[in-house]
């Protein structure tokens, strides 16, 4: 058997296409645009080039797209002062304060400090809390992708065994609760897990969130599972290169499973999308706008 591919780029552009055409309801309605500012704290290269690729396709899905840059000696009061700002702008839907944050800030400090009505990233506790209640919240991006790929792709995920593999706040937490409330069975693995490759062949849905190269291997995974892959792994290759790889060994993976996404072109260009749906989603709910009713 070979899996299908999920194509997270082909994804992502629809889920995009489609906030385009929800962005123009909502301003019908509003008459305003939704606006995102994203706030970048240092020179990291890598982030530098996230923010500047939030920005096109925020303004590509026609909202409003705000950078703020500051210092990588910029202090904790420093930041907090400008996200006390942008908590009292009305213009501001979404507060995105891009991680990592340089050592001298408190990383916890800065997430509990955002207004959770504008926080898209889906981190403060008060979201959090939310999500793991079953109510209706803004939820990190990540976890709604990877989500989002599992539906389209056709994947029954009530009574399904899933299992996660990591716990952070940013992914392996929030994608459990995401599928326990879409009716999975959900264990979440972690480093101290037992005998990890047992425990992810009970799977229908394996998420490796974990940030080990290829750690997953193929004779982990179930005949039919599906699998996403959330691992951002930069390895070096050939010529003195670098290259992407995931959690999962993909080649031996993809000989097994049903469904499977690529690093990269799988998880990674859903996570901007969803950035853009939960701007949109925070911007109706400060109208008053059912985001499930725009169109
Ligand atoms: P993280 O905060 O470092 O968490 C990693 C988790 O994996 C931890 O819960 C850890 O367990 C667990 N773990 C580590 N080694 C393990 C092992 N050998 N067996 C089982 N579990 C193990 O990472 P993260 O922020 O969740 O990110 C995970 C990966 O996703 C990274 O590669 C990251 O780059 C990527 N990522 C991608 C996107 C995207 O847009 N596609 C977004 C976010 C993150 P303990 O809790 O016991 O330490």
């Amino acid at each position: 058997m070979t899996a299908t591919r999920i194509d997270g780029k082909a994804v992502a552009a629809h889920v995009r296409a489609e906030i385009a055409v929800k962005v123009k309801a909502f301003e019908a309605r509003a008459k305003r645009l939704p606006g995102l500012t994203v706030v970048l704290v240092g020179e990291d290269p890598a982030s530098e080039v996230y923010v500047r690729n939030k920005g096109i396709q925020t303004r590509e899905a026609g909202m409003v797209s705000n950078e703020i840059k500051l210092p990588g000696s910029t202090s904790q009061a420093e930041l907090l002062t400008v996200v006390a700002g942008l908590n009292a702008d009305k213009s501001v839907d979404g507060i995105l304060v891009q991680m990592p944050l340089p050592k001298q800030i408190d990383t916890q400090a800065i997430i509990e400090a955002i207004d959770p009505a504008k926080d898209v990233d889906g981190l403060h506790p008060a979201n959090a809390g939310k999500l793991n209640q079953g109510i209706e919240a803004l939820t990190p991006c990540t976890p709604l992708g990877c989500m989002i790929l599992l539906e389209k792709s056709g994947v029954q995920i009530a009574g399904a065994n899933a299992v996660v593999i990591g716990r952070s706040i940013l992914v392996g937490r929030p994608v459990a609760a995401l599928l326990l409330a879409a009716n999975a069975t959900v264990t979440i693995a972690h480093s101290r897990t037992k005998d990890l490759a047992a425990v992810c062949r009970q799977a229908d849905i394996v998420i490796a969130a974990v940030g080990k190269p290829e750690l997953v291997r193929g004779d982990w995974i179930r005949p039919g599972a599906a699998v996403i892959d959330v691992g951002i792994n930069r390895v070096p290759a050939d010529g003195g290169k670098t290259k992407l790889i995931g959690d999962v060994h993909y080649a031996s993976a993809a000989a097994v499973a049903g469904v499977i996404t690529p690093v990269p072109g799988g998880v990674g260009p859903m996570t901007i999308a969803c950035l853009l749906q939960n701007t949109l989603t925070a911007a109706c709910y400060r109208e008053k706008i059912d985001p499930k009713g725009l169109v």
